[in-house]
């Protein structure tokens, strides 16, 4: 899978329609972009989005202005394996409105150290720049859904 490019200040997307890099701003990811160039629309990522650094996932997590559900995984686990298409199908059904974000623990292990990720697959969610719920093994993508709502509807003011 291809790892996610992010700078600084948010994510770098190719249009859809002209190709060109677009920056998804971290504060702006659920308001509706632009391709600088050929001024389409630019579609909120549909796909899990592999981390490919810990500074990456930390400026993500503390900027982002949508929910993010993480995926703890490695490529050994088989259930990792089981819950992946099942990720795929919640970031497509769910674009724009949540972001989709996979972290291989065994490249990220500083990041699994620092959240106390015992076994994979776990799921967590962050919003506001902190986790507000967690969630381990494989499960379908209805039940993940599940998941997210129940935790983003507590998590509101
Ligand atoms: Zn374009």
């Amino acid at each position: 899978m291809a790892v996610a490019e992010l700078d600084d200040r948010g994510l770098i997307v190719a249009c859809a329609n002209c190709g060109q890099k677009n920056r998804l701003a971290f504060e702006r990811l659920s308001d509706s972009v632009r391709c600088g160039q050929c001024h389409e629309n630019l579609s909120a990522p549909s796909s899990p989005l592999e981390m490919g650094s810990t500074p990456d996932f930390d400026r993500l997590v503390a900027h982002a202005t949508m929910p993010i559900v993480v995926d703890y995984w490695a490529p050994w686990c088989g259930p990792c394996r089981m819950v992946a298409p099942e990720l795929e199908k919640v970031a497509a059904r769910q674009a724009g409105r949540v972001l989709v974000v996979k972290v291989n623990t065994d490249v990220l292990n500083d990041l699994g150290a620092r959240h106390g990720i015992r076994s994979i697959p776990t799921l967590a969610i962050f919003a506001g720049g902190r986790e507000i719920a967690r969630t381990t093994g494989a499960r379908p993508a209805q039940d993940i859904e599940v998941f997210i709502a129940q935790a983003t509807d507590a998590a509101r003011p």
